[in-house]
């Protein structure tokens, strides 16, 4: 590069605002070398750090005498590859990220800290490849998983998004494989986004021992220094298979991203850069130019807009695999019945029937703990958390009661703060009491609880799976972590405890939620030779949407749910983002989002696409009190345009400092 001493390096460093920062180049420097996109080190608040040099600049708005002279210029091919400059391009735009955060913010920390780009070397014994023994025998697809597979194979060289919504053990991966197998040939890799930690090691080892070669694995589970190496070693892979955020893995030659379970929630990033890495493979995969397959038993009802817009190839497997029904779907009238720690009697009746089949069964219930709270018999006090709006959880292994909002336990008291009484009683059930109560009901088959709690520690997942295997364990309560991909052959009965639960929600996707989970929890019944059963406890039986769901199936289901979101000018029908806040004080969440509000009234936006302030539905989290500001727009384009001057201004305001806030573009929880 051609450059006098009088260039000025702009800079990204990992800082919350939207600009880069200007040094004078390194004494030393050799231009020559020195590349856009290489790391710089630099002084930044009296520390030297990592950052990333953006552009060489003729002039800056620094005066002379103040500009800081960079350190050094890290002589490296730079991190990110061309079509991931552009991706994280786009990321800034749209999720309107600061662009420090996002080009040094999404590089394995090790690189962050300024450490050499060379393969870490790997410890004898940990995180080894996994052995491939023998070479599986290939199945021969059936004829839809053939007519899916040669249509995305018909053009590999060109981007074109497909929705293969297969019926759960329909043979997804099997299609997946069979197009990886092309990829492969043409000398291209193949990139594969799962929801789970713990549903990586499976999906590897079917690919593994397909494909005869190691692929690589990214998840958050991974050290710094194995997270560095998995990296490293991704530009190169055949295969890679990961979590959300491995869809900002460098590949050379990528030619295929799948994400599987594309409804997932998991693939949107909650907190800090809250992206969405379904939507991003899309982006990535044009940036590519190369084919995506997003795939779901249950897909997501943005995607089957798109589909339905032709945006997606919608793509339909219909039978399972194995030619094993899909399993009888019964719901349970419990209005009337007496319900034993959550169980009643006809459903105890159901397990008993499939136990003497030789059967497992699965009860599912989204509640970790013994019971969602506790009350006072005597004054009907709730045990409540001191910090947040939620009701306190009752554990019975630890004998304390737990805050699922800020994590903080309280011993369990022997009197009601209230009036004294002597009377506390956990009301409702969670994973913890169903699985006493079934451990007395059964006291002689094992029984298996498998929740956060259970499988906090590493591996365990591995063991329970196994057990349940081995048939060593016939009964299995687990929460949502249990509705995932796993596949039990001899798993014929799966229960829902409290479908109520899901039905009645202010999120207005959690019907949508709800009518995934059954039909994915109900997908682990029945895969092999064995009829599977689902059973649905619910005091609304004749609830029109559970009605259709189980009599006519998730996609008339989903239809459904479609017409009452276009109705109510609702996503996908429109587009949102949410501005959160929240502080110690009271009102300043209120009063900064009210400035807010002003704001973005003067960038363009009419009262109309405002909604807000309001106060949270979690009014209170960790002592902090919340409020949220929605904007929505019935298009895109002008969401954006209003937004990134909104969110230069925001940072300006000095108000901005005294409370936490934060943009959420396409907001996937509305808490
Ligand atoms: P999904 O990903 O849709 O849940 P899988 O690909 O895991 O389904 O397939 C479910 C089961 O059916 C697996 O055990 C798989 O090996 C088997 N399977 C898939 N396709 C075929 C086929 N064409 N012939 C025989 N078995 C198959
Ligand atoms: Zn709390």
């Amino acid at each position: 590069m051609n450059q006098q001493s009088s260039s000025i390096l702009r800079v990204a460093v990992d800082t919350p605002l939207h600009r880069s920062f200007d040094y004078l180049p390194p004494m030393d420097v050799d231009w020559d070398r020195i590349q856009i996109g290489q790391r710089v080190r630099v002084p930044f608040r009296n520390k030297i750090i990592t950052g990333m040099l953006m552009s060489i600049e003729q002039e800056t708005s620094v005066p002379k005498n103040k500009l800081k002279q960079a350190e050094e210029v890290i002589i490296e091919t730079p991190i990110w590859t061309p079509s991931l400059t552009k991706l994280l391009q786009f990321v800034q735009d749209y999720y309107h990220q600061p662009v420090g955060e996002v080009m040094m913010g999404l590089m394995p920390k090790w690189l962050r800290e300024g450490r050499p780009q060379v393969m870490p070397k790997q410890r004898a014994g940990k995180g080894a490849k996994v052995a491939v023994n023998q070479r599986l025998k290939v199945v021969e697809l059936n004829q839809e998983q053939q007519q899916a597979s040669a249509r995305i194979k018909e053009d590999l060289e060109h981007f074109h998004g497909y929705l293969i919504q297969g019926v759960t053990g329909s043979g997804k991966t099997e299609v997946y494989m069979d197009v990886v197998e092309a990829v492969l040939a043409r000398g291209k890799q193949a990139l594969i986004l799962v929801p789970e930690i713990g549903l990586t090691p499976q999906t590897l080892d079917r690919f593994q021992q397909r494909f005869n070669e190691p692929a690589v694995l990214l998840h958050s589970g991974l050290s710094h220094g194995q997270r560095l190496r998995a990296w490293m070693q991704a530009k190169t892979a055949s295969i890679v298979v990961g979590t959300r955020s491995a869809i900002f893995t460098p590949m050379d030659k990528l030619g295929l991203i799948i994400v599987d379970e594309e409804h997932d929630m998991s693939f949107k990033q909650q907190d800090s850069l809250r992206y969405s890495a379904r939507d991003l493979s899309i982006v990535r995969g044009n940036l590519e130019n190369i084919p995506v397959i997003l795939g779901s038993a249950t897909p997501s009802l943005e995607s089957l807009h798109n589909a339905q817009r032709e945006r997606y190839e919608l793509l339909h497997l219909s039978r399972r695999a194995s030619n094993a029904q899909p399993p009888a779907m019964n719901i349970l009238d419990i209005r009337d019945a007496q319900l034993e720690e959550g169980l009643s009697a006809s459903l105890l009746e159901g397990i008993q029937r499939h136990l003497s089949r030789q059967g497992q069964i699965l009860l599912f219930i989204n509640r970790r703990g013994y019971a969602p709270c506790l009350i006072c018999h005597s004054c009907g006090y709730l045990a409540e958390c001191r910090r947040c709006d939620v009701k306190l959880t009752l554990h019975s292994q630890s004998n304390r009661l737990h805050c699922h909002q800020c994590d903080k336990i309280y011993p369990l008291q022997k009197h009601c703060p209230r009036c004294g009484g002597e009377k506390l009683i956990p009301l409702g059930a969670g994973t913890e009491r169903i699985e006493q109560a079934l451990r007395r009901h059964f006291p002689c088959e094992g029984v298996l609880r498998i929740d956060a709690d259970s499988t906090r520690t590493k591996g365990s997942m591995e063991e329970y799976l196994q057990t349940i295997r081995d048939g060593r364990a016939n009964i299995l309560i687990g929460t949502q972590m249990m509705a995932k991909g796993h596949d039990f052959p001899n798993l014929t009965l799966v229960a829902i405890l409290d479908a109520d639960y899901g039905l009645f929600s202010a999120d207005f996707r959690a019907i949508e939620r709800f009518g995934q989970i059954i039909v994915q929890v109900a997908g682990r019944a029945g895969r092999a030779e064995k009829p599977g059963e689902v059973i649905i406890q619910t005091r609304h039986p004749d609830y029109p949407l559970l009605q259709t769901l189980t009599q006519k199936g998730y996609s008339a289901f989903a239809k459904q749910i479609l017409q009452e979101r276009e109705q109510a000018s609702l996503p996908p029908y429109l587009y949102m983002a949410l501005i959160r806040a929240e502080a110690f004080d009271e009102q300043l969440p209120q009063q900064f989002l009210q400035q807010v509000k002003g704001l973005a009234q003067d960038h363009g936006l009419q009262p109309l696409n405002i909604m807000g302030p309001i106060t949270a539905p979690m009014a209170r989290r960790a002592g902090r009190h919340r409020a949220q500001l929605l904007i929505r727009t019935t298009e895109r384009g002008q969401l954006q345009q209003s937004l990134k001057p909104l969110t230069r201004a925001l940072e300006n305001m000095k108000e901005s400092r005294k409370v936490r806030w934060s943009l959420d573009v396409d907001p996937m929880d509305m808490m």
